[in-house]
C-alpha cells in the first residue's frame, strides 16, 4: 500500500510525523480525503478533527484551524494548537466548554466577545469529540 508522510507542527513543536495511506481533514469549503500523489494544494482548515489512515487503524489529532499543505508524497498540517487524544486533559477542555457556553448565554452583552467564545466553545468540542 502507497503511503505519504503527514507532519502536524504547531508553534510550541512538532506534534506528529508519520506515514499514513490517506488523511481526511476538513477544510473551510468542504472535507478533504487525501492519498498519495494527490496534486499539490494549500487550505485553510476548520477547528476539526484530522484522520489519518493506516492499515485497519485510524488516529486522530484535534487541530485549532490552520493550514494544510500537499505534495504528492507528503502532507504538512501547521496550526495554532494540535493535540492527539492522549495528550488532551479531558477536565480542562470540559471547564473551558463550560466556561465558553456561559459566557455565550450571558445576559451582559455588551462585555462579551461571542465570537471568541464560539471559537474556545468549538475547540474545547473539538477536543472532547475526539477522546471519545
Ligand atoms: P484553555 O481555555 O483551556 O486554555 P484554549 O482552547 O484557549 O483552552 P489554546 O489556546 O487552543 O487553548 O491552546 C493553548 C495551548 O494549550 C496549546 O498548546 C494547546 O495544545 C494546549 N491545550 C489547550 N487545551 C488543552 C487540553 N484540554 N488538553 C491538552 N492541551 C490543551
Amino acid at each position: 500500500m502507497k503511503t505519504l508522510t503527514v507532519s502536524v507542527v504547531t508553534p510550541d513543536g512538532p506534534v506528529l510525523e508519520d506515514d499514513f495511506e490517506m488523511v481526511s481533514c476538513k477544510a473551510e469549503n468542504g472535507e478533504l480525503g487525501i492519498l498519495p500523489g494527490h496534486i499539490p494544494l494549500v487550505a485553510p482548515l476548520t477547528i476539526s478533527a484530522v484522520r489519518l489512515k493506516k492499515g485497519s487503524t485510524v488516529e486522530k489529532v484535534a487541530v485549532n484551524g490552520g493550514f494544510l499543505e500537499v505534495r504528492p508524497e507528503k502532507v504538512t498540517i501547521l496550526a495554532q494548537s494540535a493535540e492527539k487524544p492522549s495528550e488532551i486533559d479531558v477536565e480542562r477542555a470540559q471547564k473551558a466548554k463550560e466556561r465558553a457556553e456561559q459566557l455565550l448565554q450571558s445576559q451582559k452583552q455588551d462585555e462579551v466577545d461571542f465570537q471568541r467564545a464560539e471559537l474556545a466553545l468549538k475547540r474545547a468540542m473539538n477536543r472532547l469529540n475526539i477522546t471519545n
